[in-house]
């Protein structure tokens, strides 16, 4: 059977606040009355040897006791309600307290046999509430000459103070144990909604997701870490899913666009000529050549992005000078640039040694320098750099040009993304050469950034880790 959170919690808690409720209540309660009674026995014990001692101290050889000790005696006896009995080594009683506790001893003898609990000293059965006696010697001058008797019941160690004391102190344990257990419940409702709840919210938006409403947030606030984590996760997952939707449905649009526009081409052209409206030409076969070739590059290009993603990349790795094979790039591409009346400038640390695949390295560059040059106004300028910082070597390609804005940043990595403003520029291009960059530099143990401003210009910053240094 399947419960709730919620409830599994609040059961849980109050499991443990019943288990720790009870054992407390027991444990404390028996050690203050073991303690209370060691205590009432300390103070009985105590009464009693004080009253031993006033009946020595009261005792004449030759006269017994007065008249005014006896009082004293007997007021002792009712107030701490005793039965005292004194006599001398003959067995005659010298003093007598009263009647009322004889009649009982009599009565608790006759039922349980003589002298069973006379002996002295012996406090067995304390609480029980029957009645003992106690027997101490009667000495005057150091020698024995009677025999005090103190009897008493159990219970009279418990003065009526001392057992409404015990009566208030186990009610106290028990409205206690009520008020705990209230303030508990109270607390283990709360604590397991502040749990379950939100719990219950993400679930509830996780099954919006499912059900294809990636636009779906979770907005708990919560003060658990971990639920304000997995919060944040789910809205991560919302925000990527629905990222990764867009870019699925602008692929497929970008895709259809770059193929329909050489094939319209095609079409009219040879519509045309069907009509006779255009003689065949080389000129117009060439423009048919050209589509057919942009169309073929594009093909080319899709099948190795996927050969990329897929099985990764054969890498053939070489042992070459980096700073001086971007030298040459560099070179080579300045009469492209300086067509355009733009610059290209090479700012390269000297002999740095790498081993690497050179022809995904070329082939990396050739796509950001063509780029480069794609994006660039007249006039513009294009800075190559090679340079070392801790332990990585970096690569960096920027440009003055057209810039990329920040919504397109994101994105621009990704299959046939192209900024709108690009596809105005008609380059040629299909939105695939910074998919292929993007995946050799990675094949090659790097990684590629972009940072850029629209207007102001783009900065492409790749960085190998310097283990490919030799
Ligand atoms: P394309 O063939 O369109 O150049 P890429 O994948 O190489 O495709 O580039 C994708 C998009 O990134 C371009 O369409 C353009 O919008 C943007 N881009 C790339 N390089 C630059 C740059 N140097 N300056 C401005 N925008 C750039």
């Amino acid at each position: 059977m399947k419960i709730t959170l919620g409830k599994k919690l609040a059961l849980g808690f109050f499991i443990a606040l019943m288990g720790s409720l009870i054992i407390t209540g027991i444990i404390s309660n028996l050690r203050i009355s073991n303690e209370f009674s060691k205590y009432l026995v300390d103070e009985h014990n105590t009464r009693i040897n004080e009253i031993v001692k006033f009946i020595e101290d009261s005792y004449n050889k030759d006269n017994g006791f007065s008249g005014d000790s006896q009082e004293a005696m007997v007021r002792n006896a009712n107030m701490n309600e005793l039965y005292i009995e004194v006599r001398d080594n003959s067995g005659s009683i010298l003093f007598s307290s009263g009647t009322t506790y004889m009649q009982h001893k009599n009565m608790m003898n006759s039922m349980m046999g003589e002298g069973k609990n006379g002996m002295m000293g012996n406090l067995s059965s304390i609480n029980s509430g029957e009645y003992k006696e106690e027997k101490h010697e009667l000495t005057k001058d150091n020698s024995v000459v009677g025999t005090i008797i103190i009897g008493y019941y159990g219970s009279s160690y418990f003065s009526s103070n001392s057992l409404a004391f015990i009566n208030n102190l186990n009610q106290s344990f028990i409205i206690s144990f009520f008020i705990t257990l209230i303030f508990g419940l109270l607390i283990t409702f709360f604590l397991s909604r502040q749990i379950a709840s939100p719990l219950e919210k993400i679930t509830k938006t996780a099954s919006e997701m499912r059900m294809g409403n990636l636009k779906v947030r979770s907005n708990i606030k919560s003060n658990t870490k971990e639920i304000e984590e997995l919060a944040c996760s789910i809205n991560y997952l919302a925000e990527t899913l629905q990222n990764q939707e867009e870019l699925r449905k602008r692929l497929t649009s970008d895709m259809a666009h770059e193929i329909r526009t050489p094939l319209t081409t095609l079409k009219t052209h040879v519509e045309a000529l069907i009509d006779g409206i255009w003689e065949p030409s080389k000129e117009r076969f060439q423009v048919f050549y050209e589509e057919l070739d942009r169309l073929s590059k594009l093909v080319n290009n899709l099948r190795n992005i996927s050969k990329l993603e897929q099985a990764g990349i054969t890498l053939n790795k070489s042992k070459f000078n980096l700073s001086s094979e971007i030298a040459n790039i560099v070179d080579t591409f300045k009469p492209i640039f300086m067509r355009k009346n733009c610059m290209i400038t090479a700012e390269v640390a000297e002999n740095i040694i790498v081993y690497m695949d050179k022809d995904n390295l070329k082939q990396i560059l050739h796509n950001l320098l063509s780029n480069a040059n794609n994006y660039l106004e007249i006039n513009g300028r294009v800075k190559v750099s090679l340079f070392e910082k801790k332990d990585h070597i970096i690569i960096e390609v920027e440009d003055n040009g057209i810039g990329i804005s920040e919504k397109d940043l994101p994105y621009i990595f990704e299959r046939f993304y192209r900024s709108d403003i690009s596809r105005d520029k008609n380059t040629g291009g299909s939105g695939l050469g910074l998919t292929i960059t993007k995946s050799l530099v990675e094949a090659n143990g790097g990684k590629i950034r972009v940072k850029g401003k629209i207007g102001e210009g783009t900065v492409f910053s790749i960085s190998f880790p310097k283990n490919i240094c030799l």
